[in-house]
């Protein structure tokens, strides 16, 4: 099997987390000039590995391999979100640098190569999994043309100009060239360490839809209008949110999740009745089935809102992730990868994230592994995973990329 040095795995970590740091974690949004210094890295290095490297138009690197036998395509991406963790995306990027350096190194695998990519924006700073789908092509040029960073409002153009990237064109890798594609990632819960377990066979990563439910009432003075005459668009909204919390659980899966996490009244004035209000609903869950019946009973308690009164109700469909299932012989080589390094300690899960092998998924087999993510913590900058833990990953990584290889 190649072998990887655990050592320089946790040093290029550390490299990418002194590019950009913020307390013990990163703050690298998409096109930042610490994210840009990140890509400039990884270019480098494959360079120095023998890869052809680039940056493309959107700002995805590609490291290429020049051989001609069975490849696969690892990684995962740079950027974080605002003042977040080092090891979102990074983790599964190196892991696959360090894959491409160790079959490059052995002798077995002289005819086989790991590419590796690094998705621009998978933190959804523009857009939503920009790089990985225009990898694929599923990005056109108007989407682009669009997109504006949700923090700073600057267009996604502006930025990729200030990053040296305007009119360079975009990649889009053959599908065909790829034995498929395999990301880690930390696991972003704590399922893992809360079961004393090293590595997560991702199953599949979840489908998402989410919901604006409106709620229509009359806006009037708060001091001078009867209860009884009132149509308060923001109690309405509130009795819709605990109707879903009371009704969803008797109809969830075991690992469903939902979240109410905006709820805005118009005029949102303490002395007004709010005339207006709107809820949005997201749901989660790797069954279409399930989230079926979720979706009958959201619209359900709407359409009977709406009927009771005194406030009308809608809801609309505001977003549809379909769920992804990873290739079956992309788990069993990481379940077999885990069961020689970490005996009876990985386990068979989705992943409640979405992560760019959803994209790839729809075009070539693809699969993921998880590592432990300590007290489950990430999006926040006290993310972290232990230095064994990460080590460990690199060698069940190397070791399913040997078994999807076939050398
Ligand atoms: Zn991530």
């Amino acid at each position: 099997m190649p072998e990887i040095n655990g050592e320089r795995v946790l040093a290029d970590l550390r490299a990418l987390k002194a590019l950009a740091p913020y307390e013990s974690g990163v703050h690298r949004p998409t096109l930042s000039p610490e994210h840009v210094a990140s890509l400039k890295w990884l270019e480098t290095e494959l360079r120095a590995i023998g890869h052809e490297a680039k940056i493309d138009g959107i700002a995805n690197v590609f490291g290429i391999s020049k051989v001609t036998g069975p490849k696969l395509l690892g990684g995962s991406h740079l950027e974080s979100q605002n003042h977040a963790g080092w090891l979102d995306g990074p983790l599964g990027v190196v892991y696959a640098l360090e894959a491409a350096r160790a079959v490059k190194a052995d002798p077995t695998f002289a005819n086989c190569g790991v590419d590796v990519v690094a998705c621009c924006d998978e933190e959804g700073h523009y857009g939503f999994f920009l790089g990985s789908r225009s990898a694929v092509g599923e990005v056109d040029d108007a989407l682009i043309d669009g997109a504006v960073d949700r923090t700073s409002g600057i267009p996604m153009r502006d930025a990729l100009a200030a990053a040296g990237l305007a009119g360079v064109p975009r990649h889009v890798i053959d599908p065909k060239r790829y034995v498929g594609f395999l990301e880690a990632h930390i696991e972003q819960g704590d399922w893992l360490e809360a079961h004393d377990l090293k590595i997560g066979v991702v199953t599949s990563i979840v489908g998402i839809r989410q919901y604006v439910i409106t709620t229509e009432g009359v806006q009037n003075h708060a001091g001078t209008t009867r209860m009884a005459i009132r149509k308060d668009a923001g109690v309405a909204a509130a009795r819709i949110a605990v109707a879903i919390s009371d009704q969803f659980p008797a109809l969830a899966g075991e690992r469903t999740v939902w979240t109410m996490g905006r709820i805005t009244l118009e005029p949102g004035a303490p002395a007004v009745i709010p005339g207006r209000a709107e809820l949005v609903l997201q749901m989660r869950d790797a069954d279409n089935a399930v989230l079926d019946r979720l979706e009958g009973k959201v619209r359900e308690i709407v359409a009977e809102a709406d009927k009771s009164g005194p406030c009308r109700a809608g809801i609309k469909q505001t977003r549809r992730t379909e769920p992804a299932a990873m290739a079956p012989h992309f788990m069993d080589a990481v379940r077999g990868a885990a069961e020689a390094d970490v005996p009876g300690r990985h386990v068979d899960m989705p992943s409640g994230a979405g992560h760019d092998a959803m994209v790839f998924s729809r075009h070539m087999p693809s699969g993921m592994l998880f590592v432990p993510s300590i007290g489950g913590i990430s999006h926040h900058w006290t993310e972290n995973t232990s230095d064994a833990d990460i080590v460990m990953g690199a060698r069940v990584y190397i070791d399913a990329v040997a078994r999807l290889l076939g050398a």
